[in-house]
C-alpha cells in the first residue's frame, strides 16, 4: 500500500481537503478516516456515510496521511465548536480503555439521544433559574463540621473521601454545605444518585439549599428536556447535576466536586453493552479535574473499604443520628417452626401490637407481581421463559399475565396446563400483589400502602407514598427494595424483611453483601424521628453467620470478616474478574470459541489466571 500515493490523489480531487480520524458508534475497536473539507473541531460532530448509512461521528484527531486507500469525504460538518471538550474526551477515552469497550459506542452513550441523533446542540428552553431559599435551621454536628472541613481543604486537589454515615445521620446536609460553599467560587457539583434515590424531594432539598441552578438528568425528562440539561452542564450555567449513573459522562467545564450517594448501590454499574461502574469512574473523573470525591454511604460497599485500608479513600465518619433518634433492635423469626410461608404468626402479632398502638408497619419483599411461579397442580408443569433461565411471573392485576421479570417477555396466562391439560394452574410463592391481598384481608382496618415497580410508575405515585409517610397514625407499607433507599418515613417503627433466606442462599458471590446492606439500609427505614424502632427477620436458617454477625456485631464486623473470605476466595476487589461471555446460534461455535480462550490462557503459564466456566445448553 502506497500511503503518500494516495494522499497525493485524494488532494488532487478535493484540493483543501485535510483527513481527520473519528469515532463512529459501532461495535469495532478502530477508528475512522474522511476527507473534511471544512474547518472542523476535535470533539464537534460530523456526519459521514458508513456503509450504506450515514452515522454521527465524533472527531478525534487532524492527520497528514491515512493508512487506507479511497476516503470517502464528510457529509457535513454538525458543530462549529468543539461538543465534547479535551477533558471529557479524555475521559471517555480513559473509560473505553479501562473497559474494553469500542471507543465509538462509549462516546454516543455519554451523549443525549437527540445529540446522537445529529440534531443541533441548541438549548430549546432557557428557564431563569429561582430557587427560593430556605435558611439552615440548625448548626452542624462537630462529626459533620469536620467532614466540611477536610473536604474543602482539598478544594483543588484529587481527594477521595468516604462519607460513612447511618441513615439519618446528616451525609445529606454535609453535601449540601459543601456544595454551597463551592457554587459561591463559581464551581460546577456532580451529584450521582441511585435509579431510585432521584426523588423529588432530594431534587427539591438541592433546589432549597443552594443558590445556583440544580438540573436532574433522569428517565423521565423527555428528550429535549434531557438535551437542555446536558448544554446546561456543558455551558456552566447548571451548578448542580443530579443524575443516575450516565450523568458521570456529563460535561461540566467548572466542576468542583464529584458526590456519589449510596455508593453501594448496585444501580451505578451498567450491565448491558458498553458495561461501566459509575462509582469506579467517579475516581477518574475527580483526578482528571484534579477536585474532591465523596462516596457516601452507611453500608460502604467491599471495594470501598478495601480502598479505605489501601489509604485510597479517607473514611470521615458521622457516628450518629442528630437528636435523639435511637437506632432500633434486631430481632429474627425462626421460620422452622412456622406452617405458614410468607406471613408468620409472630410477625402477624407484632405488626397488630403497632398498629393497634397507632404506629406504621413497613414490609420488604423482593419480588413484584402475584407470584414468582404458576405451577400445574397434577404434572408439575412450571411456566418458564423461553429466552431466560427463569419461571415466569405471574400478574393479577391490571390483568392475568406472565412476565420474565429479567428480559420482560410476556404471554397470556394458559387456561389449562400446556403439559397435561389440566385444569388447575396454581400460583407458588409470594410476590407483593399477593402478600397486599393477605394483609388486606389479616388487617382490614387499615391502608396497606404497596411500593413496587407496578404501582410506582405513574409521575405522581412517589408524591402519593410521601403524603401518607408524613402523616401519623396506623398504616402498613409494603414493597420491593425501592422502599428501602434513602426515603424518609419518620413514623414506621416495625421493619419486616419476608424473605430474607433468598439473599444468603444465592450462588452470587456478592449475594451476603449485598444481603448485609439491605438489613442496614431496611433497619435504617425504622425509628427515624423520636421513636424507636424494630427490625424482624424471618428465616429458615436463624443460625445463619451472617445473621448472627450483622445483628450482633453490625456492619462493620460483618464487612470485615467478608472482606477476608473475598481475598481467600481469589474474588474482587482483590483480584479483577472478566466475563467472557459467547452466543451464537449455532452452540459449537461457543464451544469452540470458549476452547480456544480456555487454551489461550492456559498459554498464559505463570500468569496467575482463574478460569471459570459456565455453560447453558
Ligand atoms: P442522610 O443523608 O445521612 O440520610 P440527612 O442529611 O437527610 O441524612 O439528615 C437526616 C435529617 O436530619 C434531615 O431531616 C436533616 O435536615 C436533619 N439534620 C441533618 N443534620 C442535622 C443537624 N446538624 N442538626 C439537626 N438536624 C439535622
Ligand atoms: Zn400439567
Ligand atoms: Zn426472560
Amino acid at each position: 500500500m502506497n500511503i503518500d500515493k494516495i494522499v497525493i490523489l485524494s488532494l488532487k480531487h478535493f484540493t483543501l481537503s485535510s483527513i481527520i480520524e473519528v469515532a463512529i458508534p459501532v461495535p469495532l475497536h478502530n477508528t475512522f478516516d474522511y476527507l473534511c473539507d471544512q474547518k472542523v473541531s476535535i470533539g464537534a460532530r460530523v456526519k459521514v456515510p458508513f456503509g450504506q448509512k450515514k452515522v454521527t461521528a465524533i472527531v478525534l484527531s487532524h492527520k497528514q496521511k491515512s493508512d487506507f486507500e479511497k476516503l470517502r469525504p464528510v457529509e457535513k460538518v454538525l458543530d462549529q465548536k468543539s461538543l465534547l471538550s479535551k477533558e471529557i474526551l479524555d475521559f471517555l477515552f480513559w473509560s473505553a480503555k479501562y473497559y474494553h469497550h469500542p471507543l465509538g459506542e462509549v462516546l454516543a452513550s455519554a451523549l443525549p439521544k437527540n445529540l446522537r441523533e445529529g440534531k443541533p446542540a441548541d438549548i430549546k428552553k432557557t428557564s431563569a433559574h429561582k430557587n427560593t431559599l430556605s435558611p439552615v435551621t440548625f448548626d452542624a454536628t462537630t462529626e459533620q463540621s469536620k467532614a466540611i472541613k477536610s473536604v474543602l481543604k482539598s478544594e483543588n486537589n484529587f481527594h477521595g473521601f468516604l462519607l460513612h454515615g447511618v441513615t439519618g445521620s446528616g451525609k445529606t446536609e454535609v453535601y449540601l454545605s459543601i456544595a454551597q460553599a463551592l457554587l459561591k467560587k463559581g464551581r460546577q457539583i456532580l451529584v450521582l444518585v441511585p435509579e431510585i434515590g432521584l426523588t423529588p424531594q432530594m431534587i427539591a432539598r438541592f433546589e432549597e439549599r443552594v443558590g445556583a441552578k440544580v438540573v436532574a438528568v433522569h428517565s423521565q425528562l423527555n428528550e429535549t428536556q434531557k438535551l437542555d440539561a446536558y448544554l446546561m452542564a456543558k455551558n456552566g450555567e447548571a451548578g448542580v447535576v443530579l443524575g443516575t449513573r450516565s450523568a458521570i459522562f456529563t460535561p461540566m467545564p467548572n466542576l468542583g466536586l464529584v458526590i456519589v450517594d449510596e455508593e453501594h448501590d448496585g444501580s451505578f454499574k451498567q450491565q448491558t453493552s458498553f458495561r461501566y461502574s459509575a462509582r469506579d469512574l467517579s475516581f477518574m473523573r475527580a483526578k482528571l479535574a484534579n477536585i474532591p470525591l465523596i462516596l457516601g454511604t452507611a453500608t460502604p460497599s467491599l471495594e470501598t473499604l478495601k480502598n479505605v485500608v489501601d489509604k485510597k479513600l479517607k473514611r470521615l465518619v458521622l457516628s450518629s443520628r442528630p437528636g435523639q433518634a435511637i437506632m432500633p433492635e434486631v430481632n429474627l423469626i425462626d421460620m422452622r417452626n412456622q406452617t405458614v410461608e410468607a406471613l408468620s404468626v409472630p410477625l402477624v402479632a407484632k405488626m397488630k401490637h403497632y398498629l393497634e398502638d397507632n404506629k406504621q408497619v413497613m414490609l420488604f419483599i423482593n419480588r413484584r407481581g402475584y407470584s414468582p411461579v404458576l405451577m400445574c397442580g397434577a404434572c408439575a408443569w412450571q411456566a418458564d421463559c423461553p429466552q431466560c433461565d427463569t419461571h415466569l411471573s405471574y400478574h393479577l392485576k391490571p390483568r392475568a399475565i406472565l412476565q420474565c421479570h429479567h428480559c420482560n417477555y410476556m404471554q397470556p396466562v394458559p387456561k389449562v396446563c400446556p403439559a397435561c391439560n389440566h385444569e388447575e394452574l396454581l400460583p407458588i410463592g409470594h410476590g407483593t400483589a399477593r402478600i397486599e391481598e393477605s394483609l388486606n384481608q389479616l388487617f382490614p382496618d387499615y391502608p396497606v400502602i404497596r411500593v413496587d415497580r407496578d404501582t410506582t410508575t405513574r409521575q405522581d405515585s412517589w408524591q402519593k407514598i410521601y403524603q401518607r409517610a408524613h402523616r401519623s397514625g396506623a398504616a402498613i407499607f409494603l414493597g420491593t427494595q425501592m422502599l428501602a433507599k434513602g426515603h424518609h418515613f419518620p413514623y414506621v417503627s416495625l421493619v419486616t424483611i419476608l424473605d430474607i433466606d433468598a439473599g444468603l442462599m444465592s450462588a452470587d458471590f456478592r449475594a451476603p453483601e449485598r444481603t448485609a446492606q439491605l438489613i442496614m439500609q431496611v433497619a435504617g427505614r425504622a425509628g427515624r424521628g423520636q421513636i424507636k424502632g424494630e427490625v424482624l427477620l424471618q428465616s429458615l436458617r436463624p443460625d445463619h453467620p451472617l445473621l448472627q454477625s450483622l445483628g450482633t456485631k453490625g456492619y462493620a464486623s460483618f464487612s470485615k470478616q467478608a472482606l477476608a473470605e473475598r481475598k481467600i476466595g481469589h474474588l474482587p476487589p482483590y483480584r479483577y474478574c472478566v466475563l467472557i461471555r459467547a452466543e451464537s446460534q449455532n452452540e459449537l461455535y461457543n464451544v469452540d470459541f470458549l476452547q480456544f480462550a480456555l487454551q489461550h490462557w492456559a498459554s498464559f503459564g505463570e500468569a496467575e489466571v482463574d478460569v471459570w466456566v459456565a455453560m447453558a445448553i
